[in-house]
């Protein structure tokens, strides 16, 4: 059978996954073998999520109706209840659903209706508290399917601990990535030189290690010098596989929904305040802006390195009427002219502009020319993929690490 949870926590503490890590641990010290502890991301664009929407599900070899009312005391007894934007949901199933469900939860959105729906035609026991909203992303963990699994090892604190600077030796944090990269990633961030997987706020995770393999986690996890962890749970996910990415095209982009897309850059690009940058580009369904905001750091001076003509494919978000970029494949450069004043045919000093429309003068022997001089570029940006910084990543984004986005997933 599997178990669903979602939407246990607020911003002022607790953590579904910290949830899910106890109710394995309960159902384990009862005689039933928790076969894997499923970490599920969906849509990174529902506003209603406390940080990275995501939904926990259990598969175990038990007796569901057991489960489930384990499930109902851990809920009842840790959930924030007094935080207006959580409303728990619990749903459990006697065998795995189709994913329908799951995928259009981690690329779309879902009504609590339509889970409703879904769960009274499976005849699946489920219980939603306050609004019940959290049985939407329940209901999606116990359908999910997870065609390129990643890992992750998360260690919580212990209870008295929640809210206090957590104690954890950063230098071995980088020992551990040293160790282990590209096997596992985003613990550490080199570019800006800090520490990734060390979250900052009142929630019970200590540490999170993601990779490609439980014993990569499991490894890693052995050279971090930290607090003493009170509970340790490694859980399969969706998290860095790109899940949440479908093929677009421009003028059929969806608001909240997540793509890539092959375009022209339309324009040059343009840095805004706070140092944010933003181009264009464009098919032929018409244009879109796309953004790569400040804290993506280095990845801003690739956007800013493009020119009109350059073909390129661009993944996120498509937000507020923009996609802001997790990563962007530079296809093919187009070729850039810049014009320049000529020389002067008389003397052969570079002249200079007569005046806006008013063509160049020559400074020296007062020459004249309306026809300025071409000259071609030399472009220094190499073609391939680019990515953002990790502590700007999202859960769900694949990190060029893990290998390029096969295009054909996508039509493109
Ligand atoms: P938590 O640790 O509590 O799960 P979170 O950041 O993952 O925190 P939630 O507090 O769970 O976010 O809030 C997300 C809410 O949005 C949940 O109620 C979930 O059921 C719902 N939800 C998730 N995905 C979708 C979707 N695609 N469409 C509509 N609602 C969704």
């Amino acid at each position: 059978m599997r178990i669903g949870i979602d939407d246990t926590d607020s911003p002022a503490g607790m953590c579904t996954t910290y949830l899910g890590a106890l109710l394995a641990r309960k159902i384990e010290r009862a005689g039933m073998p928790v076969r894997e502890a499923r970490l599920v991301r969906l849509n990174p664009n529902v506003t209603y999520k406390t940080r990275g929407n995501a939904a926990i599900c259990l598969d175990v070899q038990g007796n569901p109706e057991e489960i489930f009312s384990m499930a109902r005391t851990l809920v009842e007894d840790y959930a924030d209840f007094s935080c207006e934007n959580t409303n728990p949901g619990i749903v459990a199933v006697d065998r795995t659903p189709p994913p329908d469900f799951y995928y259009r939860a981690v690329r779309d959105f879902c009504t609590l209706d339509e889970a409703l729906s879904l769960l009274r035609n499976l005849g699946a026991r489920y219980r939603g508290y306050k609004n019940g909203r959290g049985i939407i992303g329940a209901t999606a963990a116990v359908c999910s399917t997870f065609a390129d699994p990643t890992y992750e090892l998360l260690a919580y604190r212990d209870q008295e601990r929640w809210g206090i600077p957590r104690v954890v030796d950063e230098s071995s944090i980088f020992s551990a990535d040293d160790h282990t990269y590209p096997h596992t990633w985003d613990s550490v961030d080199r570019e800006c030189g800090v520490v990734v997987c060390v979250p900052h706020t009142p929630d019970p995770v200590l540490f999170g290690i993601r990779g490609e393999r439980p014993g990569w986690v499991s490894y890693a996890r052995e050279w971090i010098v930290s607090e003493k962890p009170s509970v340790e749970q490694i859980f399969v996910t969706n998290q860095g596989t790109d899940e949440h990415l479908v093929g677009g095209h421009i003028g059929d982009l969806r608001e909240g929904c997540s793509y890539m897309v092959r375009g022209t850059v339309s324009d040059l690009p343009v840095t805004r305040r706070g140092g944010h940058v933003s181009i264009s580009m464009e098919d032929a369904g018409g244009s879109v802006r796309c953004m790569a905001y400040e804290p993506t750091k280095g990845f801003r001076e690739v956007i800013r390195r493009l020119r009109p003509g350059d073909e390129v494919v661009a993944a996120g978000s498509y937000k507020g009427e923009s996609i802001n970029l997790e990563k962007i494949q530079v296809v093919r450069l187009s070729q850039e002219v810049i014009a320049r004043p000529p020389v002067c045919e008389r003397c052969g000093k570079r002249m200079t502009s007569a005046g806006s429309g008013k063509g160049y003068k020559c400074r020296r022997c007062g020459g004249r020319s309306t026809t300025p001089e071409r000259v071609t570029q030399h472009r220094t940006l190499p073609v391939g993929w680019y990515e953002v910084t990790p502590s700007a990543r999202r859960h769900l984004a694949k990190p060029l690490c893990r290998g390029l986005p096969d295009l054909s997933r996508f039509g493109l």
